[in-house]
């Protein structure tokens, strides 16, 4: 099936030519906000093959690699995520970079300049990257903000792109052409989500994103009545907090 995705301003024309110039592109923004099905859309686009790594605080150079495992009474050698995409020309996706080990960075360094390579622990191998291969990483700047940041060295190898929550008549676009959910209720999700943001004294830890307007969408499309679909897939993922959640819950029933 094609991947549908709505584009909110050049960044399919920015990601095109970035692929054509062998640039990696970073992709910085809050969580839910369209990255990883904008890599998916351009990925067809561009026709090729999307592996995505979602790191962690725990993922290694040598997660991406591949490493000497034993099997039987064998040390046989298995290919990382990254030493696949660049055999395959791929596009290798790495969801919230900033969240992997040193080690990580130190690996994409020569792998997203002019050198294009990609050392493996095998042999001390070097593999080149063929011209398809691209490197995609995203990145929230505001997620637990000061402990983990991309240093500038490495950021600023990256062509860059801005996400986030798009505008009111695109976000009302997304849904519908997401869920099927008629534009009139579509139009008052997105207008809940407005004052959901607009208000820095609910502090939620992160605001409502695209994702959850999504799944309301679906679940009201699906018939359930939309003070219910809010309540479980806006207010209640949102906030722990009960007059928090009082106050989310009453913007519902203003908008609805
Ligand atoms: P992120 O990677 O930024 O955390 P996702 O790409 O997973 O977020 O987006 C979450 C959901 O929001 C998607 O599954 C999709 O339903 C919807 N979405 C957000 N922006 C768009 C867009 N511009 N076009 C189509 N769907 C979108």
């Amino acid at each position: 099936m094609k991947t549908w995705y709505r584009p909110v301003a050049d960044e399919v024309l920015v990601f095109e030519r970035a692929h054509a110039q062998r640039l990696p592109v970073l992709l910085k923004g809050p969580t839910g906000c369209g990255k990883s099905r904008f890599v998916e859309f351009m990925a067809e686009q561009l026709k090729r093959p999307l592996i995505t790594v979602a790191c962690n605080d725990e993922t290694s150079a040598a997660d991406l690699v591949g490493r000497w495992l034993v099997r039987g009474g064998d040390t046989v050698w298995q290919d990382g995520p990254a030493t696949r995409a660049v055999k395959q020309g791929a596009i290798l996706y790495l969801d919230e970079v900033a969240e992997a080990r040193e080690d990580v960075v130190v690996l994409l360094h020569p792998l997203t300049d002019h050198r294009r390579q990609l050392f493996l622990d095998r042999n001390d191998e070097v593999l080149t990257a063929p011209p398809e291969f691209m490197v995609v990483a995203s990145f929230n700047p505001g997620y637990r903000r000061g402990l983990k940041e991309l240093k500038p060295s490495t950021r600023q190898r990256f062509v860059s792109l801005q996400f986030s929550y798009p505008p009111e008549d695109v976000e009302v676009e997304v849904l519908t052409g997401e869920t099927g959910l008629d534009a009139k209720q579509a139009k008052r999700l997105v207008s809940w989500a407005a004052k959901v943001r607009a208000q820095d004294s609910l502090a939620l830890a992160e605001t409502v994103s695209t994702r959850l307007l999504v799944m309301a969408a679906r679940l009201m499309r699906a018939g359930l009545p939309p003070r219910v679909a809010c309540a479980a897939t806006l207010v209640q993922p949102l906030t722990d907090d009960e007059p928090t959640a009082k106050a989310l819950q009453d913007l519902v029933d203003l908008c609805f």
